[in-house]
């Protein structure tokens, strides 16, 4: 470490965003029992699984995989949070290299041409400072020397979707999502990269406006961690 990382690391000490403890010199985003305990979500068959029946009635999805379990009474809840609300785009690209690392194992890359970020609206994008499921399609990108292309924009700033539940995160999904596919991207295997998928809708308005922009296109889903 440089003088002036141990002077940031006194005035700003890092700590791990699950547990709290301070972070060693050799920890980077959270401490290393927190990282091995990280709750898995296994997934056994990529082309026929739970995240994929959610969505099949509403969008033809080839693939679907995730890394974690989405649960907010657990401690690690905080991951989402933090890579949503504070900034933490450096988490949210380690959790991406992880998950992409995990996937690499089911063979869920093969054949993958690149990975589409679910988009934020453009104003929400500027409060945040960065696209948390962008970070994690870089952090993904990095394992995987795919490139991140943001075909899809988010036009219509309605309610967010943690707010509302079931018919209600359809209907407020619905018709907020444009794509514009430029020729070299028709036809191509694509991944919609997202950090929570709960009902799926937002995946599936996704996937459905993709396929509408390019019926040629082969879609597969990776939500960070699943609501399940
Ligand atoms: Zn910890």
């Amino acid at each position: 470490m440089s003088l002036l990382d141990d002077i940031k690391e006194l005035l700003l000490p890092r700590t791990c965003p699950v547990c709290g403890k301070l972070l060693m010199e050799s920890e980077d985003v959270m401490c290393a029992f927190c990282a091995i305990q990280l709750p898995r979500y296994r997934i056994l068959n990529i082309e026929d699984n739970i995240l994929l029946r959610m969505i099949w009635d509403k969008a033809d999805i080839k693939r679907g995989t995730t890394f974690l379990t989405y649960n907010h009474h657990s401690s690690y809840h905080k991951l989402i949070i933090d890579i949503k609300f504070h900034g933490k785009s450096d988490l949210a690209v380690r959790l991406g290299q992880w998950a992409a690392l995990e996937a690499k194992r089911l063979d869920f890359w093969e054949g993958v041409d690149a990975l589409v970020p679910v988009p934020l609206t453009r104003w929400r994008r500027f409060w945040r400072g960065y696209n948390q499921a962008e970070m994690l399609a870089r952090g993904m990108a990095e394992v995987t020397g795919l490139p991140v292309v943001n075909l899809l924009k988010r036009t219509k700033n309605r309610t967010p979707q943690s707010r509302l539940s079931g018919e209600a995160r359809l209907k407020n999904a619905e018709g907020i999502y444009h794509a514009t596919i430029p020729e070299e991207w028709r036809g191509k295997r694509l991944v919609i990269v997202d950090d929570v998928m709960t009902t799926g809708s937002t995946l599936a308005n996704c996937a459905q406006t993709l396929l509408e922009a390019d019926k040629d296109a082969q879609l597969c889903i990776f939500p960070l961690s699943y609501a399940g």
